[in-house]
């Protein structure tokens, strides 16, 4: 199987009320998402799908989140914005975007780096 991965980011501020320490507090991040897609077939040009395109469907995406204070947003009035829910939502957004448009591409992960030593792998299946 081929893996194909791009890189993207988005800046946002989030709180986490209830966690024991400063993260309870507002502050922001510049985000890094790395998301990874699969295919066992290549299509004319011999790609996977064109970087180009995959970063489009994850701009969609994250244009979403970019600049907003997350957990003013409605995905997270019933739960917080953390690394885990935000690439758990990511994941499903693009999965829907991914599936309606090209559905021989398998999203295999999404990433989410809050910063440069901490991450998040969610997939699903
Ligand atoms: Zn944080």
């Amino acid at each position: 199987m081929f893996e194909l991965t791009v890189v993207s980011h988005f800046e946002a501020a989030h709180c986490l009320p209830g966690y024991p320490g400063k993260c309870a507090r507002l502050h922001g991040h510049n985000w890094t998402i790395e998301v990874c897609v699969g295919s066992e077939t290549l299509n004319e040009l011999g790609m996977v799908i064109d970087f180009k395109v995959l970063k489009r469907h994850v701009a969609n995406v994250t244009d979403k989140l970019d600049h907003h204070y997350l957990n003013e947003l409605a995905e997270w009035q019933l739960k917080l914005p953390t690394a885990e829910h935000i690439a758990q939502y990511i994941y499903r957004e693009l999965q829907k975007s991914l599936s309606a448009e090209m559905p021989g591409i398998r999203l295999l992960h999404v990433k989410t780096w809050e910063s440069a030593s901490s991450a998040v792998l969610y997939r699903e299946g």
